[in-house]
C-alpha cells in the first residue's frame, strides 16, 4: 500500500547523501518534497503539517554528530517522527483483571470488522486464551451465520441469538453472552456490532448502548485503509459518538495511497493497534509503528 510513498520518500532523502553540510535552504527544499509526498499519499493536512514543522525545527538544531552525517541525521529525524505520528510504542491488549475482557468492534459495514473478529481470535488463542465471538450485528442479512462460519474457521466459540430469542437486540445478545463467556470459561469477548454503509445516529446509539451494558476494556474502530480521507472523518465521527480505545486498519494490502489512515492516530490521539493485510484468517498482526516507519522510508 505505501510502495508510492516509499519511493518519493527514499528518493527525496537519497538527495541529500553526499552532502556535507545542510544549510537552511538544503532542509527547506527536502521539507518541501516530504510534504508533497506526504499529501500526494492523502496523510490528512493538520498531520502534514505538524510532521514538517518538526522536522525542520528538529534538523535546522541538528548538532553535527560524529556518527551520523547531516543526510543520516535527516532520515534519522524523519524516521523518529514518522515512528511517532504512528503512535510511537505498540500499545498491546488491555486485559480485564477479573475475566472475561471485553473487547468491542466498531466501524462502518464493510470495514471488516467480521473477519477481524475471526483474525484477533484466532491470535488470541495463540497467546493461550480462550475467546469466544458475540454476534451482535442483527441488522446485515447473513452477518450471524458469517460470524459463525469465521469462528469456526477460528478454531472458536461463537455466541449468536437463537432465532426468537433476543433477535432484533443486540444490546440483550451482548449482555448475555457475558454470561455464557463466564459459565463456558472463556476469557475474552468479542462483541461484533453493526456497520451502516455510512455514518448514522441509529448505528452510533446501538453501539453506545452495548458499549454502556458490557463496559468493554477495549473498544476497536475499524477502518478500511483503502477509503482516503473518509477514514480520517469517519474515526472522528465514531469517537465523538461512541468512543473508542484503538483502531484498526485494514486492507493494507491494497493499492489505495493509505496515508489517510496513517492520520487517525494523530488526528484522533488513539493508538493504532492491529493491522489486517489479507482475506485470510492468518493476514493480520499488532501494529508496530517502528516497523512501519521503516517500511515507508524503505
Ligand atoms: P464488516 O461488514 O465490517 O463485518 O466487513 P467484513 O468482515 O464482512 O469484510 C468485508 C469484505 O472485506 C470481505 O469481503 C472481506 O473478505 C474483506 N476484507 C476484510 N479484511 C480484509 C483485508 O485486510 N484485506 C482484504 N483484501 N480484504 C479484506
Amino acid at each position: 500500500m505505501f510502495d508510492t510513498l516509499s519511493d518519493r520518500l527514499t528518493s527525496v532523502l537519497q538527495n541529500l547523501r553526499g552532502k556535507g553540510r545542510l544549510t537552511d535552504a538544503d532542509i527547506d527544499a527536502t521539507a518541501r518534497e516530504i510534504r508533497i509526498a506526504l499529501l500526494e499519499a492523502d496523510v490528512a493536512l493538520p498531520v502534514v503539517r505538524t510532521f514538517i514543522a518538526k522536522i525542520k525545527e528538529r534538523a535546522k538544531g541538528a548538532e553535527v554528530s560524529g556518527a551520523l552525517n547531516p543526510a543520516q541525521q535527516v532520515i534519522k529525524i524523519v524516521n523518529e517522527e514518522l515512528v511517532a505520528i504512528l503512535g510511537g510504542e505498540t500499545r498491546r491488549l488491555n486485559l480485564a483483571k477479573t475475566p472475561p475482557t471485553v473487547i468491542m468492534l466498531a466501524g462502518l459495514q464493510g470495514a471488516g470488522k467480521t473477519t477481524l473478529a475471526g483474525k484477533l481470535a484466532r491470535w488470541l488463542k495463540g497467546q493461550g486464551h480462550a475467546p469466544m465471538l458475540v454476534a451482535c450485528d442483527l441488522q446485515r442479512p447473513n452477518a450471524v451465520t458469517q460470524l459463525q462460519v469465521v469462528a469456526e474457521r477460528a478454531g472458536v466459540a461463537v455466541y449468536a441469538p437463537e432465532p426468537g430469542n433476543g433477535v432484533g437486540d443486540p444490546v440483550k445478545v451482548a449482555r448475555d453472552s457475558l454470561d455464557e463467556a463466564r459459565r463456558a470459561q472463556h476469557d475474552v469477548v468479542i462483541v461484533d456490532t453493526a456497520g451502516r454503509l455510512g455514518v448514522d445516529e441509529e448505528l452510533m446509539r446501538q453501539a453506545s448502548d452495548i458499549r454502556a451494558a458490557v463496559s468493554p476494556e477495549e473498544v476497536l474502530f475499524v477502518v478500511d485503509a483503502m477509503i482516503g480521507q473518509d477514514a480520517v472523518t469517519t474515526a472522528e465521527a465514531f469517537r465523538d459518538g461512541v468512543g473508542f480505545t484503538g483502531v484498526v486498519l485494514t486492507k493494507l494490502d491494497g493499492d489505495a495511497r493509505g496515508g489517510a489512515a496513517l492520520s487517525v492516530r494523530e488526528v484522533t490521539g488513539m493508538p493504532i493497534m492491529f493491522a489486517s493485510n489479507g482475506e485470510k484468517l492468518e493476514d493480520f498482526d499488532a501494529f508496530h509503528p517502528d516497523r512501519m516507519a521503516s517500511r515507508i522510508l524503505g
